[in-house]
């Protein structure tokens, strides 16, 4: 009889050794966007010699429509993934948990409850958290990344009762922008504020969509604060270095995203993420691939945005086939310029790609379109086992 055994050697993929069968351990951690691709097709892989391991928190939440969620425009479970249930039904063995540490020598993998995962690959898919650099933030300051820090943003704003809360973002770019416009639209939100370093808030979006944006803002009665330093954020009230102070009973940090510290721990990368090459492999490790957010992508800088890690995904299970059975290691290849669509509340958004930019019910249509398309595809392969996955 067959007896399946880890690979002596990592990434050898399958081969038979008299009449035993060399498995490879593939440890995934993280249900990122770029693992979530690869977990729905672990059948290919399986039968290519790996036995998938996925290491990461039962829920997935899609950040397309986190700021609607957080801020009670869409349902709080409209992004949600059940990873088990996804993982359950591709035949993956699942870990409940999370990474905590590992031992790169020994290959072995630690999580949170001191379970210890061995693996002959590994790769990482654990996203981002928000900036803080020169900054201290009150721990009751809501964090944008991850996505768990605005969990609670909805039930802060209605526990301020009348007249209504106010709220203070701290950071003008995509992210603090589609969540000032969309709390500015809800009628128990008194006031918005936006306190931005640089000179203008958007710095990032073409010039005539940066001034759209200021004139919805402006008409949304949202004041923007821009060109003001915050060194200390504290949980009732901030004091720019300008001396511009202000008040708030909910104050959220948005101030670009790193990679996590955890990286750091685990000596596999800094703020920048985990160095990769073209073909998401570690610069130093080929055992050991890093994608999405985590990743610092080496061949050339990219904005820490969903697409990459949504492009990834096929690249990483073309790699793993490609590592298991021979044949050409493909490479990433971003897109020069990305389609990013900001959901502005009350029914409009923002299409942005390159100089081009497009403002209206349109640009929302589409992304809800592209973002129901995406979540049907990892839900509907769970929904078979959805009766055991409560
Ligand atoms: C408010 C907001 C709105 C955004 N909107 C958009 C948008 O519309 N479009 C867009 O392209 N980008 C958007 N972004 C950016 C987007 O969130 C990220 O670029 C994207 O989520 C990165 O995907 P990822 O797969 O790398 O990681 P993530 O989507 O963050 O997934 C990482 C996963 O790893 C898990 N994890 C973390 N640590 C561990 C651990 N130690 N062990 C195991 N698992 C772990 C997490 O629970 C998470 O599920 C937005 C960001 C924010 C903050």
């Amino acid at each position: 009889m067959a007896v399946p055994r880890r690979g002596a050697s990592a990434g050898a993929g399958h081969e038979w050794c008299g009449s035993r069968l060399t498995v490879t351990d593939l440890l995934l951690v993280g249900a990122g966007h770029t693992h979530l691709y690869v977990v729905r097709r672990a059948a290919q892989l399986a039968a290519a010699g790996y036995r998938v391991h996925l290491l990461a928190p039962r829920f997935f939440d899609y950040s397309g429509v986190a700021s609607a969620t957080a801020a009670g425009s869409l349902p709080g479970d409209a992004g949600r993934i059940d990873v088990r249930a996804l993982a359950g039904s591709s035949g993956v063995h699942f870990h409940e948990d999370t990474l905590a540490s590992l031992d790169p020598d020994q290959r072995v993998a630690v999580t949170s409850t001191g379970a210890r995962i061995p693996y002959d690959l590994l790769s990482l898919n654990l996203g981002s958290v928000v900036a803080a650099v020169g900054l201290r933030a009150h721990e009751r300051v809501l964090r944008v990344k991850p996505l768990s820090g605005l969990a609670d943003l909805d039930a802060r704003i209605r526990a301020a009762g009348r007249p209504g809360a106010t709220v203070t973002i701290v950071g003008g770019g995509a992210s603090g922008l589609e969540l000032a416009a969309h709390l500015s639209t809800r009628s128990d939100v008194a006031r918005v504020h936006v306190v931005e370093s640089g000179s203008v808030i958007g710095a990032d979006l073409p010039a005539g969509a940066r001034r759209r944006m200021g004139r919805l803002l402006a008409a949304r009665g949202v004041l923007v604060h821009a060109g003001c330093v915050v060194h200390d954020l504290a949980e009732r009230h901030v004091v720019c270095d300008d001396g511009l102070a202000l008040s708030h009973d909910v104050a959220l940090l948005a101030t670009g995203l790193v990679a996590p510290p955890l990286l750091v721990e685990l000596g596999l990368g800094d703020e920048r993420g985990v160095p990769v090459r073209g073909t998401l492999q570690h610069v130093d490790r080929d055992e050991i691939y890093a994608v999405g957010d985590c990743a610092h992508f080496l061949p050339r800088p990219l904005p820490r945005i969903g697409v990459h890690g949504v492009r990834q995904g096929p690249v990483l299970h073309r790699s793993l086939l490609a590592r298991a059975r021979g044949g050409e290691v493909p490479v990433y290849e971003p897109q020069d310029r990305a389609l990013s669509i900001l959901d502005l509340g009350d029914g409009v958004g923002l299409a942005v790609r390159g100089r081009w930019w497009w403002f209206g019910t349109g640009p929302l249509r589409l992304k809800r379109y592209i973002d129901r398309q995406w979540l049907r595809t990892y839900r509907s392969s769970t929904r078979a086992r959805a009766g055991d996955a409560s």
